[in-house]
């Protein structure tokens, strides 16, 4: 209500999670909600609209109803650009993120993680290690119910949420206890006027209002990140990790003599140790991941025990370097989650050196890519790339003269070639730089597909 005693409109735009989650707890909260879709809403979210009494369109979005807002919550996925968008921010109607609105209504701890490559596994992870201790925990942002939803239907003591930069492009007085930014590269530039910087910006929001009771757990080594720290201010605690430490405080690293994680956060009363090879997920990334993770849980004061059992228990993330098995001595890994460079870069990071033994499967929609980041690991480990794309020009043209290339359509000429290619000892590794539009759904598409094809050939030996 404001003071003439009129109820708040809330305009919710987009009808998936989170708009459905933010329209029933602007519900509960006594608001006047509608939801506009200029898409088809989901079938379930539909429903869920309609038990629940929500007036909602779809197909349109009619903007009558939409410019008499006291406030607009708009879903991640809307580009500011989208003309609904431009007319309500044109009236100086505020637009806010489904996070943003559901932080208003509660005092629970946040743990917010972004960065472009690592998100969803170490949140996933950082969840994981909650669970394992006990601890009331909710999973929000770009995975699990949305943050709005368990607010208002099923609260809990802690949420570990997974932030995009779209998210955090709406967040304003949004707090988070302990902020995680993985890494920052190059990706989704198209929604940011292909300008870096912008993209950067909406990143470091995630540090918005932190205090010295709060904390920033980042990779030591990021060079934008490193960079960024240098110019901005922010009160919360710097908790750095990295491989090694090599400069005076590094929260998490790896003892070289013999390969120990240490874990010590700022003001933690012990340091806790485990053996690197105890981790249950492999590579360096999953190094970070795992660090982040671990160090994020012990400044909310989870037990030692609790985070070194978890981390050596979980069970990884589907699409995300995953094991699909072995015939006749290849293994078959689905990394179909790898959809820019940076992330191919550390799958090939995460093979063994030695000798040329990867059967790369690289194609798709390209984001306009720059290859050179991952050539000189493709010149050390790969044996042939199989490019798997509509259209396989730029990664003929740039890989055919140091590697062969095979120019195939479709995942079963793809994983075809790949097994003429490999032998034993090698492996083929599906982690193609790219988005997955031009031949399938989405990444879980065709990862699903490329097991489902490494199931048949198990069949057929
Ligand atoms: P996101 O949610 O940020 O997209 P995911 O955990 O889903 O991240 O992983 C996406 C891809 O990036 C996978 O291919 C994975 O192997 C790779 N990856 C995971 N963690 C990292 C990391 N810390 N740095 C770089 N790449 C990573």
């Amino acid at each position: 209500m404001d003071t003439a005693g009129k109820r708040k409109r809330l305009v919710v735009l987009g009808g998936g999670e989170s708009g459905v989650g933010a329209a029933i707890l602007a519900k509960d909260k006594g608001m006047d909600v509608f939801l506009s879709d200029s898409g088809t809403i989901p079938a379930h979210y539909r429903q869920t609209l309609i038990d629940e009494n929500i007036p909602f369109e779809e197909g349109r979005h009619t903007m009558d109803l939409i410019v008499n807002a006291d406030e607009v919550v708009k879903s991640p996925g809307i580009p500011p650009t989208a003309p609904p968008v431009r007319e309500v921010i044109a009236r100086h109607i505020p637009v806010i993120s489904e996070i943003e609105f559901a932080g208003r209504y509660t005092d629970s701890k946040m743990v917010c993680i972004t960065g472009s490559n690592g998100k969803t596994t170490t949140t996933l992870l950082t969840y994981h290690i909650f669970r394992k201790a006990g601890i009331d925990v909710g999973l929000a942002g770009n995975v699990g119910k949305s943050l709005a939803l368990q607010v208002s239907r099923d609260p809990h003591d802690v949420y570990v949420i997974e932030l995009s930069s779209f998210q955090l492009e709406n967040m304003y007085d949004f707090k988070a206890n302990v902020a995680v930014m993985m890494n920052i590269t190059p990706d989704h530039l198209d929604r940011y006027d292909y300008t870096m910087q912008n993209y950067i910006n909406a990143k470091f929001r995630i540090l918005n209002n932190m205090t010295d009771c709060d904390s920033f757990v980042f990779w030591k080594y990021d060079p934008i990140i490193a960079d960024q720290l240098k110019h901005l201010e922010t009160q919360a605690r710097l908790v750095p990790f990295a491989e090694h430490k090599e400069s005076p405080y590094t929260a998490a690293y790896v003892e070289e003599e013999d390969e120990t994680v240490i874990f010590s956060p700022p003001a933690a009363n012990s340091t806790l140790r485990m053996p690197r090879a105890d981790l249950a997920l492999h590579g360096l990334h999953n190094l970070y991941n795992s660090m982040a993770a671990a160090l994020s849980a012990s400044i909310l004061d989870v037990r030692k025990e609790a985070i070194r059992e978890a981390l050596a228990d979980f069970e990884g993330v589907e699409h995300r370097l995953e094991y699909c098995g072995t015939i006749n001595g290849v293994r078959y890994i689905n990394d179909s989650k790898a959809t820019n460079v940076n992330s191919c870069w550390y799958a090939l990071e995460s093979m063994p050196s030695g000798r040329k033994s990867v059967v790369l499967i690289l194609g798709g929609k390209d984001k306009g890519n720059d290859y050179s980041e991952i050539m000189p690991l493709v010149e050390k480990k790969v044996k042939a790339i199989v490019a798997m794309g509509k259209d396989n020009t730029k990664i003929i043209d740039y890989f055919g003269g140091t590697v062969a290339v095979t120019d195939t359509h479709s995942l079963a000429d793809a994983v075809a070639a790949c097994r003429s290619l490999a032998e034993s000892g090698d492996t083929v590794l599906l982690s193609p730089c790219c988005a997955s539009f031009d031949l399938f759904k989405s990444y879980e598409d065709r990862g699903e597909q490329f097991k489902n094809a490494v199931d048949r050939l198990k069949q057929a030996e």
